[in-house]
């Protein structure tokens, strides 16, 4: 079987078919080139073949490079090599003479959208799910296949950078409005149809590139628009990336030269840049993490095997505030019928607005349509009547965050709820363990953390609670800490994860799953990040210095910043209530050494952004920092390397996220790090805060880590998990 089939209609026009056996989906490897090249050398040396249409039979057209074998090449000389071998295969396929169009069925995404860039012409089916693009860039590549030549050549250097340096998905419409499309077709009949007939009427197709008096549109790198854009653009891109994307300047650099270059050249050197950037750390992380580790778990590798899929027709939710209408609106998206509770109807009312509101732009801004919006709507009742939970197959809380509140309406809902049917809480800091004590059936109690705003936030973390034995999949607890439970079970069970889980990707979000634990493992680690640059202003750091610190380690906000947003009277409240609940079992918790300056703050009113005073003073025309920081904490004398702040911040979250593996409230450490990036957006070209630690080599690490404990306190002591991996030459990847 081989991956393109070749069948010439009467016409002398050949379909070409791509459809790599035993794939789901078309994606750029040998296979599919050798293939085309085979077509290619068809299409010329046949002189009963007028021209050749180019599409698919998969649902997609192409889905872009074969990520397995990219993450394969072992030096810059084979990644050059292999990018060369692509583009003479698709020079030849444009040169050949003869006209060739790419019939566009489904997405055309990095090499699958370079295959059609190399087509005479590109008519796509108007469908605005159909997605083209460059997404290269977010995995720390550049398109290798032509696409920094010839997309410039096509649409213009300013359009087609734009598109190359974000990388993100372009509609057909749009693609067709800055001349990516030659043509939009209304059904798969008419796309085949269409693409024929311009390859009849273009018998000598040329690219516009190879036309003698080719000029690029909107100028080459030297029309002084251009070079403008050149003078500023790159720095504006550091300015944003803080240089912790080479790929986003190799595009650029790529684009700018070949912009200067003829064709042949332009190709040359794109393959150099795509070299540099396949050969990159950042790269082997962003591939690692957010491609391997993020299929893995979109494949339910967190998942208890064995039990059947599921799928949720009616969800309750307690509470319509801001997470509960957020809540709301995600599932009634996915079509599931939704009873939003609240303790009053204007409440339950104002938490169905919320979508309407979300709705409402978004039928303006043309992502949707009244009729979508009203099915929507009219999927949501918003209610003060615990009967309508009758038949929910999950319901979820997301009352007050109040032991008592929970419990209370954990057993109203339970009183109404099937006996299968499972009970979530959306607790951000209470153990799920203690709040499983208000059910009458622990055993489909389990925490399903959001993120706010919901609808924006890619990931839900799944708490297993409750004590017994271990959960399938949990690893075996390290030596000296003892295995949770015993007897008499009322640990969420296998039945009630999987069907969290399925509900969490019925909703288009990304599930991980953790073990019950203060913070669990998202607020937890994400608190070390903001606690470290609180401690450093103590210290008398300069306060500009801790929050550019915060933003070249790679965290998309510097730490005060984000402690103001989330409000430092919400970080002192968990840290008492956190003491409080220790003490009553009979523990003492040794407070992180930044908390006095939370609570100084929160004692002069200056409780964050929600009063437009904390660490900021935040007015509509932007937010600056308080000047009177410099009284409270006076900056010190000498200030330390910004290396070394860079450091503290970035070891803080990854050592704590080591600990949480250790103490197996991590499951796996791909859940830890796609936990980190989408949780609270851990530095994605770290490749997250345990791919950290390996990149850099765990002796390395531990090494670092002591300095930092010998300078800045034992919180930097680096766990005795890592200290063990390094004596043994292994990795966390291993673990
Ligand atoms: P919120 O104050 O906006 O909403 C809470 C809602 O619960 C209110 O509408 C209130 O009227 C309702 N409510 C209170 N008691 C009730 C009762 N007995 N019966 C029915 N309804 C009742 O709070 P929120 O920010 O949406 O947070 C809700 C939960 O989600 C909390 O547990 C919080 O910790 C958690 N959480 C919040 C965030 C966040 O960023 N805000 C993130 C993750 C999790």
């Amino acid at each position: 079987m081989t991956a393109i089939t070749l069948t010439v209609g009467d016409d002398g026009i050949a379909i070409a078919l791509m459809d790599l056996p035993g794939r789901p989906m078309n994606v750029v490897n040998d296979e599919l080139m050798t293939a085309l090249a085979a077509a290619a050398d068809r299409l010329i040396g046949d002189p009963e073949i007028k021209g050749m249409v180019l599409t698919s039979a998969k649902s997609d057209f192409c889905a872009g490079g074969d990520i397995d074998r990219i993450s394969k090449l072992e030096n810059a000389q084979q990644a050059f090599d292999a990018t060369m071998q692509m583009k003479a295969v698709l020079r030849r396929l444009e040169t050949c003479g003869k006209p060739v169009v790419a019939a566009l069925n489904g997405h055309a995404l990095g090499g699958g959208l370079e295959i059609a860039l190399a087509c005479h012409a590109r008519v796509a089916l108007d469908d605005p799910k159909l997605k083209l693009g460059q997404p290269e860039v977010k995995l720390g590549l550049l398109p290798g296949g032509g696409g920094t030549v010839r997309l410039p050549r096509l649409v213009g250097i300013q359009q087609a950078l734009q598109i190359m340096a974000e990388g993100n998905d372009i509609s057909p419409a749009k693609a067709l409005a800055m001349g990516l499309l030659t043509e939009l077709a209304a059904t798969p009949d008419e796309l085949m149809a269409r693409a024929r007939a311009w390859a009849l009427a273009n018998p000598k197709a040329k690219q516009p590139w190879d036309a003698p008096k080719f000029r690029f549109p909107g100028g080459d790198s030297r029309a002084p628009a251009v070079a403008q854009m050149f003078a500023i653009g790159p720095s504006m891109a550091s300015a944003r990336s803080y240089g912790n994307y080479p790929a986003v300047t190799h595009i650029m650099s790529a684009v700018f030269e070949g912009g200067l270059l003829d064709f042949e050249a332009a190709s040359v050197v794109e393959s150099r840049y795509f070299a540099a950037c396949a050969m990159s750390a950042e790269s082997r992380n962003m591939i690692g993490t957010l491609w391997y580790q993020l299929n893995a778990i979109k494949k339910g590798a967190s998942r208890p095997h064995g039990v059947a899929p599921s799928k949720v027709g009616k969800v309750g939710i307690l509470g319509a505030g801001m997470m509960g209408a957020g809540i709301a609106y995600v599932s009634a998206k996915v079509g599931i019928e939704v009873v939003l509770l609240d303790s009053t109807t204007e409440a339950a009312e104002r938490g169905k607005a919320y979508s309407q509101g979300l709705l409402d732009k978004a039928v303006k801004k043309g992502r949707s349509t009244a009729e979508k919006r009203a099915a929507l709507l009219s999927r949501i009742t918003p209610t003060t009547d615990y009967a309508l939970l009758a038949g929910c197959d999950l319901v979820i809380e997301a009352v007050f965050e109040d032991r008592a509140v929970k419990a209370g309406v954990t057993k109203l809902a339970e009183a109404q709820m099937a006996a299968t049917a499972v009970f979530a809480s959306n607790t951000s800091t209470l153990p799920i363990t203690g709040l499983a004590a208000a059910s009458v059936r622990p055993t489909h109690f389990l925490g399903l953390h959001f993120f706010s705003p919901v609808d924006k936030m890619p990931l839900v973390e799944i708490i297993v609670g409750g004590t017994g034995p271990q959960a399938a999949g949990t690893p075996p607890p390290p030596e000296g800490v003892p295995s949770p439970g015993g007897a008499g079970s009322t640990r969420t069970s296998d039945e009630t994860l999987a069907r969290g889980f399925d509900y969490v990707l019925q909703i288009g979000k990304t599930p991980i799953v953790v073990n019950d634990s203060r913070g669990f493992y998202t607020s937890r680690v994400f608190g070390t990040y903001v606690m470290e640059g609180i401690t450093m202003l103590k210290e008398g750091v300069h306060p500009r210095s801790i929050e550019v610190a915060g933003l070249q380690a790679g965290m998309p906000m510097p730490p005060l910043a984000l402690q103001d947003e989330v409000s430092l009277s919400l970080g002192l409240f968990v840290a008492e209530q956190t003491k409080k609940d220790l003490a009553s079992e009979g523990k003492s918790c040794s407070e992180h050494p930044g908390m006095s300056v939370v609570r100084q703050l929160c004692e002069i009113g200056r409780v964050g952004k929600k009063v437009g005073k904390g660490f900021y003073d935040w007015a509509e025309a932007g937010k600056s920092l308080w000047p009177e920081l410099a009284t409270l904490y006076p900056v010190a004398a000498e200030q330390p390397a910004q290396r070394e702040l860079i450091d503290r911040l970035l070891f803080a979250q990854a050592n704590e996220a080591a600990r949480c593996l250790e103490e197996g409230v991590l499951r796996s450490v791909a859940d830890g790090n796609i936990g980190s990036i989408f949780g609270w957006g851990f530095a994605p070209f770290q490749g997250g805060a345990l791919q950290f630690i390996d990149a850099m080599g765990v002796p390395a690490f531990v090494e670092r880590a002591r300095e930092l404990a010998a300078r800045h306190g034992a919180r930097f002591e680096p766990a005795p998990l890592l200290v063990a991996l390094a004596q043994r030459g292994r990795r966390l990847a291993d673990h």
